[in-house]
Order: structure tokens, then sequence, then C-alpha cells
């Protein structure tokens, strides 16, 4: 389990298990997710008690195993599932 907070009231957001995720139906993800092929994603739910966020996680164990990608302008990796660099903010789709 992590520590996390919500970005929207720094409230410590609760635990509430993990799931496996058909990608089919999230929409959302982006195409560039590496385990698309997988068909289906394991994640860990986290719910902000306070306002209700739902935020996903990869379970722990998996970190190590998925690339990360590593921004071409900052050079820090980070996770596949940023539209933007997180470091340095860095957009990816904007040509
Ligand atoms: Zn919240
Ligand atoms: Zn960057």
């Amino acid at each position: 389990m992590k520590n996390v907070a919500c970005l929207r009231c720094n409230r410590a957001m609760e635990h509430a298990g993990e799931s496996k995720l058909q990608l089919g139906e999230m929409g959302w993800f982006s195409g560039h997710w590496p385990n698309l092929l997988a068909g289906a994603l394991e994640v860990d739910i986290y719910v902000c008690p306070e306002c209700g966020k739902i935020e996903f996680f990869q379970p722990q164990e998996d970190e190590d195993r998925i690339a990360k990608r590593e921004c071409p302008k900052c050079g820090e990796k980070h996770d596949w599932d940023y539209p933007k660099c997180p470091f340095c903010n860095y957009d990816y789709y904007s040509k």
C-alpha cells in the first residue's frame, strides 16, 4: 500500500482494493499503454473519502517490470500513462 494524498483536498486516500480492468472498456487509457496486448490491467485503487476521487495505480510488485518512458526534454523516467511529463510538463502530443 502507498500513502496517497488526494490532489484536490490533500487528504489521505483509502485503499479500495485491487482490480483487473478490461482495457477494451477503458477508452480514456492512452493507446500507448504497454500492457494493451495483455487485455487486462491489474490496478490498485485508491479513493478519496472527501471528494470521492478515484485513482488507479500499478500494483507495487509490477513497478520494476513495466518499462518507463524517458522524457526527451528533462531525461526523467515516468510511467507511460502521462500525456505530459510530470517533471517538466513536456507535452508528448503537441507537435
Ligand atoms: Zn479529494
Ligand atoms: Zn520532462
